[in-house]
């Protein structure tokens, strides 16, 4: 009972509609955790626990027989109107590009759009870039942009930079953000693209944005309305440049704490929703019982 009034009192604010709708939001699509099980073995026997999260389990690309057996299944179904069910790939537009990276002697950091990692990961991935534009024709598999990759590029050069053994070992694999070695400092949220530490680093991610949206229209042929920023977290400071590059819409949780660098104090984090400012007392005391319920966020169509 306290479930369902939790439910109902959560979803008081915001758009009502008597039609009946299924979502399916997939994270990560695009995007490289472990490259392949032999990636996933040899850190495994170096150490690395592995099996301590579903990520660096089962985390890796989506291969042609992926889709294949995806497609079987959203193709089954139809809505009253015809309509196949649709997937929402959360999609990223890039990888770090692992040779360049390693050849600048771990002093910068190269991308390289996903579509070349699918290139180079050989057989099992041929097609699988035509397997996604199908996907967008038949209105099956429609991508949103959830960031330009799904690393925080910072920890992560960082990271490098400061010779950690089981960053450099993953990066070996061409893997990311795998757990630590029992011994090591845990590196924070790994892919939280959009966490900031100083409010300078939001210019970069600026860049980052332009770029990966960019990217993003010039492989699937549209521009994404949605953002969905990788683990959830990002700055309300990006929000012009992400209107000004055809997001209209931001997915994230109901409520967690923005990231706005040192030179705000951590009481100064803040919950969030703009359009529901009206009913913010029911939204505290919605947070004091810890609830996760998803949202989105309009943008302003003039920011
Ligand atoms: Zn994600």
């Amino acid at each position: 009972m306290k479930d369902l009034i939790i439910r109902n009192l959560k979803n008081l604010p915001g758009k009502k509609t008597k039609r009946k709708i299924v979502v399916f939001y997939v994270d990560d699509y695009g995007s490289v955790r472990i490259k392949d099980k032999s990636a996933y073995n040899n850190l495994k026997s170096a150490g690395i626990p592995m099996d301590e999260t579903r990520f660096s389990q089962y985390d890796t690309l989506a291969d042609k027989e992926d889709f294949h057996k995806l497609f079987d299944v959203l193709t089954s179904v139809k809505d009253s109107q015809g309509n196949h069910a649709c997937f929402t790939p959360l999609a990223i537009a890039a990888n770090p590009d692992f040779e360049k990276i390693e050849a600048s002697g771990f002093k910068e950091y190269y991308r390289e759009p996903f579509t070349r990692t699918l290139q180079r990961y050989g057989p099992a991935y041929d097609g699988v870039y035509d397997l996604w534009k199908q996907g967008i024709d038949e209105n099956i598999f429609y991508p949103a942009y959830h960031g330009t990759e799904h690393i925080n590029v910072k920890r992560f050069m960082d990271a490098l930079q400061g010779g950690i053994k089981s960053v450099h070992l993953a990066f070996k694999h061409e893997s990311v953000a795998i757990p630590h070695f029992p011994e090591e400092m845990e590196i924070k949220q790994p892919t939280t693209t959009f966490f900031i530490e100083a409010s300078e680093e939001n210019k970069k991610l600026a860049e980052d944005v332009k770029f990966g949206t960019k990217l993003f229209e010039g492989l699937f042929g549209f521009r994404s309305k949605q953002f969905t920023p990788g683990a959830g977290i990002y700055s309300p400071a990006l929000e012009p440049i992400l209107a000004e590059c055809g997001i209209k819409y931001i997915h994230v949780q109901r409520y967690f704490s923005y990231p706005l660098g040192k030179a705000y104090s951590e009481k100064n984090f803040y919950i969030m929703e703009r359009k529901i400012l009206k009913v913010k007392n029911i939204l505290f005391a919605i947070v004091s019982l810890n609830l996760k319920a998803k949202m989105i966020i309009e943008l302003p169509t003039n920011a």
